[in-house]
């Protein structure tokens, strides 16, 4: 379990049961003072978008963080992918140092994302929330020990597939 328990949605971007949801945010963005858990990232739409050493490590002071991102890679929208995966990079470093799990936005990037695990072995583990592909790509996934995230979109068979393992649910 890299989640507690008790957390049963674990990426929205609205809370509305903060004992049961992870919030999340971005670096410098209001934090309900009722949030229980956050993630804090750059969304990728936004990657060229600067996060100063002292924001970080503010952030990474929180009590209530319990993952890093979302961050990732969307081949569809926001700044280029070499400016996306330099971000990418940066929070899979934080990631790893803060010993936390990283929570990933992935838009027809899948292989891209295979190749980054590959090379940087991380330790924590990626979570790619929001997944809507079908069941090879689930599986493909899965077994470069990627886990899942459904939310209220996806296909059934990806989730069926993803059930023999861990894999988590959320409303984003
Ligand atoms: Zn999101």
């Amino acid at each position: 379990m890299i989640f507690s328990e008790q957390i049963t949605d674990i990426h929205t971007h609205r809370l509305t049961d903060p004992e049961h949801q992870i919030l999340s945010v971005e670096p410098g963005e209001e934090i309900p003072a009722n949030a229980r858990y956050i993630s804090v990232g750059r969304h990728p739409w936004h990657a060229d978008r600067e996060t100063s050493d002292e924001g970080w490590a503010q952030i990474l002071a929180d009590p209530r963080l319990v993952a890093i991102g979302e961050t990732g890679l969307d081949k569809l929208r926001g700044p280029d992918l070499v400016t996306q995966e330099r971000e990418l990079r940066k929070h899979v470093a934080l990631s790893e140092k803060a010993g936390l799990p990283l929570i990933i936005h992935c838009v027809k990037a899948f292989d891209r994302l295979i190749a980054l695990k590959q090379e940087l072995k991380p330790r924590q583990r990626w979570v790619i929330h929001g997944f809507r592909g079908g069941e090879v790509q689930a599986r493909q996934l899965m077994a470069h020990g990627l886990l899942l995230s459904f939310g209220t979109r996806y296909n059934d068979k990806a989730l069926e597939a993803a059930g023999s393992g861990e894999y988590f649910r959320e409303t984003d």
